[in-house]
């Protein structure tokens, strides 16, 4: 199968180029880092994408995290169907909103107050300045190669192994702003230790992804997010996990459950949207009381808990209890695509580092095991490109960046993660025969 055509896909990004910066609404859309022409996508369901040309692809976007059920579930469509009947938006309270949440409620351990937003930026935003409100203190510290969306104070990476005063990691923030931001590197306890031991009383919070994801994926080592969870206790500070992208994906609780991790705020998005926007951060009562109009915190939305969204969110957690096996398949597929991918490298003589857990999947072009942003850098970027071109002119949609996870769906069955193998393994002989 050859999916090369692309003129449609050309023309529409020359005329989106036109009038959007780049051409899209979000940066890696444009395969900046692996060239070409991004697929304009025409229409999705189940575990395929149609572009723009016609061509059928085998998505592992999973449109970057929330489609956990593949695309155009039927019991999804038919709740959004039902409720665009009673009209798109009211601005006024409406008992969806209450409904979703006790749906994220009874999974998650550590809320029982939860407040929604439309994205996941803007839950960390919002978690955080909450963070700042109820501890009186200025300071966060994150880790170097978390995303957290781009809210100012979070668009802030270290320049190297070394716990650092933050650096701007982008055009636009103030260094008063990303002064505030202490960077951290990811799986070194001692360097947090140091890190707090010196502004500890002045962190409001530390900010983490359970599972790094947004650098490709990095699990944290073993004991490391104890010794977060430790470390945060005895200086006072808050522990904000970030489930935007892991949340109801690693298990039914997240991975708070599955990592067994007590935080004291947690933020969600993707997922629980099921593929409309929404965000959400939550916690225990006293935290969250001090959030507008309980508290002092202001926060608000035109469009938050808007119905259409909170429709497709609820018939999303309906759809997945409603599929006992959803969890150890996500599992038992990821193992199989994981391996397979590690079968194909080194049958073609690539060496690759496969980072999965559960149903998340980073291919490193690298020998050495990746446990942190700088190990994740120095992969072969140029040898990914080409892998991905490869699959993708095989009709496969991998995401179009060597740092970011792909995501697999309920409908991305085992013959289908044979496909991808078998597509992966003909896109590694080409990168060993061009390297
Ligand atoms: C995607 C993501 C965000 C940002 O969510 P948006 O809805 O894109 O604003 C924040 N944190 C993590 C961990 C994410 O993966």
């Amino acid at each position: 199968m050859s999916t090369s055509e692309t003129t449609r896909s050309e023309a529409l990004f020359a005329r989106a180029r036109e009038v959007m910066p780049g051409g899209v609404s979000s940066p890696v859309r444009a395969f900046g880092s692996v060239g070409g022409t991004p697929r304009f996508i025409d229409r999705a369901d189940g575990p395929y994408l149609w572009d723009a040309d016609g061509n059928r692809l085998i998505d592992l976007y999973g449109s970057w995290g929330p489609m956990l059920l593949g695309h155009r579930h039927p019991h999804v469509i038919a709740a959004l169907s039902a409720a665009l009947e009673k009209g798109t938006s009211f601005g006024a309270p409406t008992g969806r909103e209450t409904e979703l949440i006790e749906r994220i409620l009874e999974r998650v351990h550590g809320a029982d107050r939860v407040r929604l937003v439309n994205s996941g930026t803007e839950a960390t935003m919002s978690a955080l300045r909450l963070a700042r409100g109820a501890t009186g203190r200025a300071k966060i510290v994150k880790f170097a190669g978390h995303y957290h969306g781009h809210a100012d104070g979070l668009l802030v990476a270290a320049g190297s192994g070394a716990a650092t005063t933050g650096v701007p990691s982008s055009a636009g923030v103030p260094e008063a702003v990303a002064g505030l931001t202490l960077v951290a590197p990811w799986n070194d306890a001692a360097a947090l230790e140091a890190l707090m031991g010196e502004h500890g009383d002045d962190v409001a919070a530390v900010i983490l992804e359970p599972v790094a994801g947004n650098m490709g994926v990095v699990e944290a080592e073993p004991g490391f997010l104890e010794r977060v969870r430790v470390l945060t206790r005895e200086h006072g500070a808050l522990l904000v996990v970030d489930e935007v992208m892991t949340g109801f994906r690693l298990a039914r609780g997240g991975a708070v459950e599955r990592l067994g991790l007590d935080p004291d705020l947690t933020c969600w998005g993707k997922i629980v949207g099921g593929g409309l926007p929404v965000g959400a951060y939550g916690g225990r009562a006293e935290l969250m009381e001090h959030v507008s109009p309980s508290g002092k915190v202001y926060q608000a939305g035109t469009l938050s808990g808007n119905p259409l969204a909170m429709a497709a969110g609820i018939a999303t957690f309906e759809a997945i209890d409603a599929t006992p096996d959803l969890y150890l398949a996500l599992e038992s597929r990821g193992t199989r695509l994981a391996e397979g991918l590690r079968q194909g490298a080194a049958e073609a003589g690539v060496s690759v580092r496969v980072n999965q857990i559960g149903s998340m999947v980073t291919v490193f072009f690298t020998e050495e095991r990746v446990i942190d942003f700088a190990s994740a850098a120095r992969a072969d970027g140029a040898a990914f490109a080409r892998w991905f071109q490869a699959l993708l002119r095989l009709g496969v949609a991998w995401p179009p960046s060597a740092f970011e996870a792909a995501f697999l769906g309920y409908a991305l069955n085992d013959e289908l993660i044979d496909e991808v193998v078998a597509a992966a393994a003909t896109a590694f002989g080409e990168v060993a025969g061009s390297g």
